[in-house]
């Protein structure tokens, strides 16, 4: 386990990312586009797909939503082929460019391929220095261009094979899909950090980050992609490849809390069962007597729910959301994200009013969002509010492809639980514990000489070597043309 020392982090590679690839269906790109959909809550900055038509490659990329821009028979015209590729992109700090926007499409001397990352790779700046010495191009300021360039350059025959040595030399939190003529690719990092599906739908294979987008469209959940295990559809056959010694898996604990859709299933169970026991729990720990359990909408329903079942305490809509607005959270400045919380949340002064509230939500990050309710409560009259928080404290910046902010910006790397509750002007606060989220796991403990769970946020340990010198001014700007150039 390594405990690394922190600078500033730079995000610019980071993506935070929904992917989906599909085989043999003539139905290919409408699929990818429904697919996307589905997976909307993963990235809202961008999306793209790239389609296969047995010769030529097609790709369409914009700004903005799946449904906004992948709506139109003209659009998903311009992408025949029975084989598609496709990809959310989440917003960062990092360049917004068009040509950041994913999958990329290269010729390389084995043929085309088409590429979708989800994920963080934790040495791509050292592996793209090292590339640009030896002469290489980037037009993107993205990792995933660090994995084209290796696939491209690998002098193996086979895409397979190239994709192998690729894989071999990057390292972080990853999950791959591409297409490269008619073979459909999947890879999953060795730990199994970021989620990747197997699905089929009559003749065709799916491989995405959720099975919400194999619902969407119908397709059978046939299981999830191994930790290290790089899958492939080759004339309409699944096969599979397990080149890295063996690792027992380490699922991102992020996306248990929050970043999967409730309805994903994760290892046998969705991520709505998961937070409501992450709430039971929570209230297991906890000995409040209140009038009403309120959730935060949405991001903590699911344990609010198991907390009050748990305790025997009313549940009430005590905020409601417009839903006509994205998530909060990646708005890119903290001004922004502040007035966000206003846009999206407002009290329901009736059920609140002169009542003992306790406010339940999975995560505190900044610390942002709590302030901004627990005022919004107790100005629409409330009692008193007691902040739950359904995971343990965040005190540890992400670098495997989640978007977290620096541990400058970390509110419980900073302060103890009495000074944010302080801060946040609860009347109580409380987070789950370490030992107490993995009991709602189903474990009985965390297993602390080899985690279950790839848990950095609150433990500092990272399973996978931060190489790269976060920080480092030098890699600050990887691309001299300026973001907005429409290029
Ligand atoms: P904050 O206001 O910074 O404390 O953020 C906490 C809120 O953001 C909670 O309501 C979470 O559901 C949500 N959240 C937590 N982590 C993330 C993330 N990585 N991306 C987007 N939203 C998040």
């Amino acid at each position: 386990m390594q405990k690394i020392k922190y600078k500033n982090y730079n995000p610019k590679l980071k993506e935070e990312c929904g992917v989906f690839g599909i085989s043999n269906s003539l139905e290919s790109s409408t699929l990818t586009a429904l697919g996307l959909h589905a997976l909307q809550h993963r990235g809202q900055e961008g999306c793209g797909i790239v389609s296969y038509d047995g010769k030529n490659y097609h790709s369409e990329k914009r700004f903005g939503l799946v449904g906004d821009n992948f709506n139109k028979e003209k659009i998903l015209k311009n992408l025949p082929g029975k084989f598609a590729v496709g990809h959310n992109r989440y917003s960062t700090t990092g360049s917004a460019a068009l040509r950041n926007i994913q999958p990329f499409f290269a010729d390389t001397n084995a043929g085309g391929i088409a590429i979708s990352h989800n994920g963080n790779l934790t040495n791509a700046i050292t592996l793209r220095n090292k590339l640009v010495k030896e002469g290489a191009i980037f037009y993107t300021t993205s990792d995933t261009e660090t994995i084209v360039q290796l696939i491209a350059k690998s002098k193996r025959e086979k895409t397979i094979d190239r994709v192998i040595d690729a894989v071999f030399q990057i390292q972080g939190g990853y999950a791959l899909v591409m297409i490269a003529q008619n073979t459909l690719i999947g890879v999953r990092d060795p730990f199994g950090i970021r989620p990747l599906v197997i699905g089929k739908l009559k003749n065709s294979y799916v491989f995405t980050s959720e099975t919400c987008a194999l619902d969407i469209i119908g397709a059978k959940f046939i299981r999830e992609v191994e930790n290290g295990e790089i899958v492939y559809v080759e004339n309409n056959e699944l096969k599979s490849l397990k080149p890295f010694p063996p690792k027992k898996i380490k699922p991102c604990v992020f996306e248990y809390i929050y970043f999967s859709r409730p309805d994903s299933i994760l290892n046998g169970k969705t991520a709505y069962e998961y937070r409501k026991k992450f709430g039971e729990e929570l209230a297991n720990e906890d000995k409040i007597k209140a009038d009403l359990v309120v959730p935060v909408p949405d991001s903590g329903n699911a344990a609010a729910l198991g907390y009050s079942q748990k305790l025997g305490i009313n549940f009430d809509l005590g905020l409601i959301r417009n839903h006509y607005v994205g998530r909060t959270f990646i708005e890119p400045t903290q001004k922004i994200r502040s007035f966000g919380v206003k846009l999206k949340l407002n009290a329901n002064k009736s059920s609140i009013k002169d009542k003992k509230i306790i406010l339940v939500d999975d995560s505190l990050v900044r610390g942002t969002t709590s302030y901004k309710i627990v005022k919004m409560l107790y100005d629409a009259g409330a009692k008193e509010v007691h902040l739950r928080i359904a995971s343990p404290e965040i005190k540890f910046p992400d670098y495997y492809g989640i978007d977290m902010p620096t541990k400058k910006e970390l509110l419980a790397a900073n302060k103890s639980v009495d000074e944010i509750c302080d801060f946040i002007n609860a009347k109580s606060l409380k987070f789950l514990s370490l030992n107490g989220l993995y009991k709602a796991m189903g474990f009985e403990g965390r297993n602390n000489s080899y985690p279950q769970l790839t848990d950095h946020y609150f433990t500092g340990e990272y399973p996978v070597e931060i190489v790269d010198e976060v920080g480092n001014d030098k890699i600050t700007q990887l691309s001299l043309l300026s973001a907005n150039s429409n290029n």
